[in-house]
């Protein structure tokens, strides 16, 4: 065990702020107290004028291995402590609601809500980035992956239809999507590049400085104008039905998680675990 922050918040040029997850012993797996801490500094770095641009890396040789399973307590328990950002409450419910509640706020809200920070972000991958990591990689702007960076979502084999932030048609096209999913196959980081999932693929070696950089030149532009241009693009993909889209696709997975525990008595299909174990 470690005291050390599950975020550290750096300032590594003018006008750019660093966000790091910081639990590179477990593969910056994401429990509730990781994601809080990446909300508020995130907030942090929104509401500071002086940061312009907003990167998002990770300690140690992997990104995220995605949502901590481990984590222990009830849903209650998991959310004690922590100051909802949405208005979607009762996580201390019975059945599918508490359940839904905590996903619709931690998972697919705090998502959301990075995805429209009026602020260009940019998501520094290395190394291993796995279901619940891609919540992470995709809300930002860009993205820009080391040569060794893979992606990948397991989750159909747990029994669930994807990730609570469903963007994998909008970031992969529907074909690819389904691919992703039905196989649970790593998507190489010049695969996503081809794809238009990744901006930029670099040696692993140059990741933060060619990160960086990128981050500094869009920072020497004009805040307003930047913040527009974001607003510009995101309008562009909500008005072709992403958010509609999402949330169909939340619901799902939210009788997905309902349905394993009628039959499994636990929100995932246990046979899934033994798969994504072998990742
Ligand atoms: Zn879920």
């Amino acid at each position: 065990m470690t005291d050390a922050p599950t975020i550290l918040y750096e300032t590594p040029a003018a006008g750019v702020a660093r966000l790091v997850l910081n639990r590179p012993e477990s593969r910056n797996a994401q429990d509730t107290i990781l994601l809080y801490a990446l909300n508020t500094a995130f907030d942090q770095a929104a509401r500071d004028d002086a940061i312009k641009v907003i990167i998002l890396s990770a300690a140690g040789p992997h990104f995220s291995s995605g949502h901590d399973l481990r984590e222990q307590g009830s849903i209650t328990d998991q959310m004690a402590g922590h100051d909802p950002v949405g208005t979607w409450c009762g996580f201390g419910c019975a059945g599918a609601e508490g359940r839904m509640a905590r996903e619709k706020e931690v998972y697919l809200g705090l998502s959301e809500r990075w995805r429209n920070i009026p602020k260009p972000t940019i998501a520094q991958v290395q190394g291993k980035c796995i279901a619940g990591g891609l919540m992470l990689a995709w809300p930002c702007d860009l993205i820009v992956a080391a040569d060794d960076a893979a992606f990948c979502d397991n989750t159909v084999g747990m029994g669930v239809a994807g990730v609570e932030y469903f963007a994998h048609p909008w970031e992969l096209g529907p074909r690819k999507a389904k691919e992703l999913l039905f196989t649970a196959d790593w998507l190489t980081a010049q695969d996503a590049k081809a794809l238009g999932m990744v901006n930029h693929v670099v040696p692993a070696s140059e990741l933060a400085t060619f990160t960086l950089d990128l981050a500094t030149r869009i920072a020497s532009k004009p805040m307003f104008a930047l913040k527009l241009a974001k607003e510009a693009v995101n309008a562009a993909e909500d008005a072709q039905g992403r958010v509609s889209a999402m949330q169909t696709a939340f619901a799902l997975h939210q009788l997905a998680h309902s349905h394993n525990m009628q039959v499994h008595g636990m929100p995932i299909d246990p046979g899934g675990l033994q798969v994504r174990r072998k990742t």
